[in-house]
């Protein structure tokens, strides 16, 4: 306790000022050309602003580098703290792939460039769709989509092409009710009807509630093995087989694949169709949204519809094959975000297979550690063993009337990003945690002391944890408020920005 509070305190610096309650009149980072060195010297009159922001702040250099340096050291990362997203892979990126990715050859190459002046680059991407290939165990593998959602519409479309060309085109998609909201999401996207289907009492997919609902109007289910509460869909071969039987396809949401590297291939579950996050397993940088690949995997039969262009070898060299009649396009410009190929590419050849099972193995270990370390002071949603996440729920907690929501909030008061809340929306009160392969065991034992410092809290001392955070630079923010009527804007008067209730 004594650990925890020493890191409390260390949090507990003053927030800083705003650019606008900051600096003088006359300071200033840049001389201006005028004599004298007043702004509205150098600008001719009409085009200076007239709507009277006259206070505008003025401050040196150093001032403002300082206020923004500041301001990064707020920043939650993963090069600072633990962060137990789940559903996520919020997983360490190694800095080998920055270092790889800022080779000349490669940071200096030109999207536009001719084929024959890209051959290492088209080498590289060409490996790296054999790798994934092998990996999931599907046969052909496109790199251009730029995300997993992007993965999951191309991966749509090409079983909308294939079933359109057989004269059988269907309007249903089956997706459980535990999926993330890209896939239902991306089915209506690509023009179908989404069935939902409901997860049993072991939150898996049972083989008779797809044979309830499938029938020749149903394009494909979307399953997410392991699914979205961390456990295995154990029927997913007998699932397959219902949903062939009928002339339906199976799309396998491939973004929780860290917790299958090396020990088991989609692809010989049935798995017709499938996407890989690379900014999640393969571990390129997905912060703040952005940037991400999401390729699609594919068997033998739709070979023909993937994206174009595809990488072909012949002979020594290699092309770019536009010409696929069949195929659904393109779906991103140029080669895919080639950045984050080489990442994954750079991630992949620097762990080999053994290393990324051992990955793999390492993220079902945490997970686990953390489950069988916190099962008796939060519940478990499913009390059995998971996968590479584990899902608690504030049950014991909401006795004295705490939420999720408040442990969350508190977790932020012992320094840890708090793991996603309120997911799956099937678990109540769900705290869903994804320690990843890359924390270590005393990183794991300081984020359960810290969650069992808070279940005890909400015993002995409700209220504290209730009003948490309260060692932050801002309290607890009225969520609904903040999102309805967002402040975005700096006014000149507090009274004015306040007024607008
Ligand atoms: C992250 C995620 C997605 C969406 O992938 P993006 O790359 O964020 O578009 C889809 N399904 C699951 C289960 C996910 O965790």
């Amino acid at each position: 306790m004594s650990e925890l509070s020493q890191d409390k305190k260390r949090s507990m610096v003053a927030p800083p000022k705003l650019l606008f309650e900051s600096g003088s009149a006359g300071r200033s980072a840049v001389d201006w050309p005028a004599e004298g060195g007043k702004v509205e010297d150098s600008i001719p009159a009409h085009l200076l602003r007239q709507d009277g922001i006259s206070d505008f702040p003025e401050l040196g250099e150093l001032e403002v580098l300082r206020h923004f340096t500041g301001l990064s050291q707020r920043n939650f990362s993963i090069e600072s703290q633990f962060y137990p997203l789940g559903s996520c892979t919020m997983k360490y990126n190694p800095k080998i792939n920055e270092a790889v990715a800022r080779f000349p050859g490669f940071a200096q190459l030109h999207p536009m460039a001719a084929p024959e002046y890209l051959q290492g680059a088209l080498a590289l991407l060409f490996e790296l769709e054999q790798m994934l290939a092998e990996i999931s165990g599907m046969e052909h593998v496109s790199l251009q989509p730029s995300a997993g959602a992007q993965g999951e519409l191309t991966g749509l479309m090409l079983i909308r092409a294939y079933l359109a060309e057989r004269g059988d085109p269907r309007k249903n998609i089956i997706v459980p009710d535990t999926a993330h909201g890209t896939n239902p999401a991306s089915s209506t996207l690509c023009g179908y009807d989404v069935i939902q289907i409901s997860s049993n009492d072991k939150g898996v997919i049972d083989a008779a509630a797809v044979e309830k609902v499938m029938d020749a109007d149903v394009a494909a289910i979307m399953i997410t093995n392991p699914n979205t509460l961390g456990l295995f869909e154990t029927n997913i071969e007998a699932i397959a087989q219902v949903v062939h039987a009928k002339g339906g396809m199976v799309y396998l949401d491939g973004a929780n694949l860290n917790a299958l590297m090396g020990i088991a291939k989609p692809g010989h579950m049935g798995v017709d169709v499938l996407h890989m996050n690379l900014h999640k397993t393969f571990s390129t940088p997905h912060g703040g949204g952005g940037p991400g690949a999401g390729p699609v995997g594919v068997k033998a039969q739709l070979r023909d519809y993937l994206p174009v262009p595809r990488i072909v070898k012949s002979g020594e060299n290699f092309v770019l094959d536009e010409n696929c009649p069949k195929s659904v396009g393109r779906v991103r410009s140029f080669l895919g975000n080639f950045g984050v190929l080489l990442r994954a590419y750079t991630y992949i050849l620097s762990l080999g297979g053994d290393g990324l099972e051992n990955a793999s193995r390492m993220a079902l270990l945490n997970a686990n550690y953390i489950r069988t370390k916190l099962e008796k002071s939060y519940q478990l949603a499913y009390n059995q063993p998971c996968m590479h996440e584990c899902i608690l729920t504030d049950r014991i907690q909401h006795k004295n009337g705490v939420s999720t929501l408040d442990i969350a909030k508190r977790l932020l008061d012992y320094g840890y990003h708090p793991p996603t809340i309120y997911f799956p929306l099937v678990v109540s009160g769900a705290l869903m945690i994804e320690p990843t392969e890359t924390e270590t065991p005393e990183t794991l034992d300081g984020f359960c002391d810290a969650m069992l410092a808070i279940a005890q809290e909400a015993k002995d001392d409700p209220e504290l944890v209730k009003s948490a955070p309260h060692s932050t630079p801002v309290s607890r923010l009225d969520e609904a408020r903040a999102a309805r009527k967002p402040v975005l804007r700096w006014e000149a008067s507090p009274a004015k920005a306040g007024s607008d209730d």
